[in-house]
């Protein structure tokens, strides 16, 4: 037994120096990312579930390694948000996603109306220059701060609850509005909930993907629209890709919804190809 538990630690050990590695390798190729812009941006589009109308966008990053290919955004955030990174690299993205939505909405291809919604992570959220940065970015694009939405997830929030709400309020005085990203994955209370200044509520994927065969999926999804409407938020079903999820959705006074059946993510130029198609119809 002493003897597995010795090889056991060895292969614990070797795994801990090969994710320590990879951990090391991926911040300096991150780095090196954001000086050879191998990052680029691309937009969902969000959808009315009344008149299906595009209500906005949310900015999603995207990173092309030279040799690696296509490294999706879930594996090298996290590292970003442990070495700080992601403060440069939220930076870009709100100012690269201000600036690109502002001039569609500027040469009208957008309406005025239309919301470009931010992730933001954690670290960001916290940054002590984050409402300077907000304010000088939305000087720069000239984007009217109505158009900006922040998604932050309920962890950022649960963090210092008192702190959070200040800064909500700071943000939401410049005129942005407040989503709350994956709505039902953390570990916030109602309590709080209802104490933080919040316009809109993104029901996470994972309550709609099993619409319509999970009963328990469905109760809570429309239990969470029936809360958010009588808090006056606005409620977004993530992950929409069935027809079957669009029908409950709507049945259930879902306001609006995001997901493959409307569109995947695209470039700037395909959000202007999908706006021009969806327009004429
Ligand atoms: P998220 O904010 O929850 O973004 C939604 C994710 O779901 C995106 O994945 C999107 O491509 C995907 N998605 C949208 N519709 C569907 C659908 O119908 N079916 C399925 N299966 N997936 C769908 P993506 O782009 O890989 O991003 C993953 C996560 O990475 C995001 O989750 C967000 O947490 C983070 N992220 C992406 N861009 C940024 C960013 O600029 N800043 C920060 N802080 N985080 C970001
Ligand atoms: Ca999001
Ligand atoms: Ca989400
Ligand atoms: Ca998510």
């Amino acid at each position: 037994a002493k003897e597995l538990g010795r090889n056991n630690f060895q292969f614990f050990s070797e795994d801990m120096n090969r994710s320590i590695m990879e951990h090391l390798a991926l911040e300096k190729e991150i780095s090196e990312a954001l000086t050879r812009e191998q990052f680029s941006l691309v937009f969902q589009p969000k959808i009315s579930l009344f008149d299906f109308h595009i209500t906005g966008v949310e900015t999603l990053l995207r990173w092309n390694h030279p040799e690696k290919g296509f490294i999706p955004p879930d594996r090298f955030i996290p590292v970003a948000e442990e070495t700080g990174q992601i403060l440069e690299i939220g930076s870009w993205v709100l100012e690269q996603s201000c600036r690109q939505i502002s001039s569609l909405i500027r040469s009208k291809v957008l309406p005025p109306t239309t919301k470009v919604a931010v992730n933001l992570s954690a670290r960001q959220f916290n940054d002590p220059s984050l409402l300077n940065r907000i304010r000088s970015v939305i000087e720069i694009s000239k984007i009217p701060p109505q158009c900006l939405e922040l998604e932050l997830t309920e962890s950022t929030l649960m963090d210092d609850v008192e702190s959070a709400i200040v800064t909500m309020q700071e943000i939401k005085k410049i005129g942005i509005s407040i989503a709350i990203d994956d709505f039902g994955t953390g570990y916030s209370s109602l309590a709080y909930i209802k104490r933080f200044p919040i316009d809109v509520l993104k029901v996470d994927r994972s309550f709609v993907m099993d619409i319509p065969g999970d009963q328990n999926d469905m109760a809570i999804t429309a239990a969470v629209i029936a809360m958010a409407h009588k808090l006056s938020m606005t409620v977004v079903a993530e992950g929409v890709e069935t027809e079957e999820q669009l029908h409950f959705l709507r049945r259930n006074n879902c306001d609006e919804g995001q997901g493959y059946l409307f569109s995947r993510p695209l470039s700037l130029a395909q959000l202007h190809q999908f706006l021009s198609e969806h327009q004429r119809r």
